[in-house]
């Protein structure tokens, strides 16, 4: 076999080797096996010094000839390559500007949250301004200064949920921490922070998260709301207070909502009542919804106990106060007929999303 048909060879495949190469390492691939220092004319044009001389010219014209046919075969395929490679980005880093965009989910308020937010701008028509409290409370507040010592029987009502003494987890015997910390079982403490904090005449509303180590059910949970109202004046009276509840009910439930008071028990209100409306459910005939007695209790309020008063820094005999104390969760329930606590706090967006009117 001659030299000449090697040349031939080699670039007839450089030929079909290029046309196939569909990326830029290929092709230089190819190069490097054809015209690298090892590579396949390299080391045929070493041997044209073997060659009889007078052949040695023309073999030498192919040679150069097919050298420069692959360089600029490369080249191209190079070139080639390369702009389809920036086609290809280009179309993929397109941006098509009328289209139109993705839409951002939006939130909205919680059911409960809404109807915080009513209740409190229904208050605020009253004079009430929102004050708040804690979370994490004291026993002290929570209990002591609201008319609840450590052996009163009452306390019992207040499943306590205690933060734990530092290390004592660790340890592997949880302790009630020393300092009295806990988490607050009702939004009352508030009533002590305000008055400790406030002058007279005070009007406010304390709306707030509660804990309680509950058994939970469908009508009860470990953390709900309350909504808590205190007012301390000179000459504030029982008489007052059923008032401003009844003009508050009406705001609520309409101008025909019927009321009714009934005598209750608080530690911190003397005396305490309970307040009821209509069964909004069957108007008063009776219903599951109010256990066949026509009424719902929608909060519980009294006069302020004068330890109590007085553990706020006011003087009984100069000033009276009253407060009253609503649960927003069973509020909520009744306005959408929400059979089921639980589902406040299960974070179902099935559940949450169907109430965005509070967008
Ligand atoms: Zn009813």
């Amino acid at each position: 076999m001659s030299l000449s048909d090697d040349l031939d060879r080699i670039r007839a495949d450089a030929r079909a080797a290029l046309a196939a190469a569909t990326d830029s390492g290929q092709v230089e691939g190819l190069r490097h096996d054809l015209l690298g220092r090892s590579g396949r004319l390299t080391a045929l044009l070493r041997q044209l010094g073997e060659v009889p001389a007078d052949e040695r010219p023309a073999l030498g014209r192919l040679a150069n000839e097919v050298r420069a046919e692959i360089e600029a075969g490369v080249r191209e395929r190079q070139a080639a390559l390369s702009v389809d490679d920036l086609e290809e980005r280009l179309a993929s880093e397109t941006i098509d500007m009328s289209a139109p965009g993705r839409p951002v989910p939006i939130g909205h308020l919680h059911p409960v949250q809404t109807l915080m937010r009513d209740l409190r701008e229904t208050f605020h028509a009253f004079g009430f301004e929102v004050f708040e409290g804690p979370e994490i409370e004291t026993d002290e507040y929570n209990f002591e200064l609201l008319n609840i010592p450590a052996d009163h029987p009452a306390r019992d009502l207040w499943d306590t949920l205690f933060v734990a003494e530092p290390g004592s987890v660790e340890a592997g015997e949880p302790k009630p921490a020393r300092d009295g910390t806990i988490l607050r079982t009702h939004t009352s403490p508030v009533q002590l922070r305000a008055m400790l904090a406030l002058d007279a005449p005070i009007r406010v509303l304390a709306p707030g998260r509660c804990f309680r180590y509950e058994a939970v059910d469908a009508s009860h949970g470990s953390e709900f709301f309350q909504l808590e109202g205190l007012v301390v004046d000179r000459d504030t009276s029982l008489a007052d207070l059923k008032g401003m509840l009844e003009e508050i009910a009406r705001a609520l439930y309409g101008r025909d909502v019927r009321t009714r008071f009934r005598p209750g028990y608080y530690p911190f209100t003397e005396p305490s009542v309970a307040f009821d409306i209509g069964c909004l459910v069957c108007g008063g005939v009776g219903c599951p919804a109010c256990k066949r007695s026509g009424w719902m209790t929608i909060l519980g309020a009294g006069m302020v106990h004068p330890t109590v008063l007085r553990n706020g820094g006011f003087d009984p005999a100069e000033y009276q106060g009253y407060a009253f104390g609503m649960g927003p969760d069973r509020m909520a329930m009744l306005r959408h007929g929400i059979g089921d606590i639980r589902l406040f706090f299960s974070a179902d967006t099935r559940f949450s999303s169907q109430f965005a009117e509070g967008r």
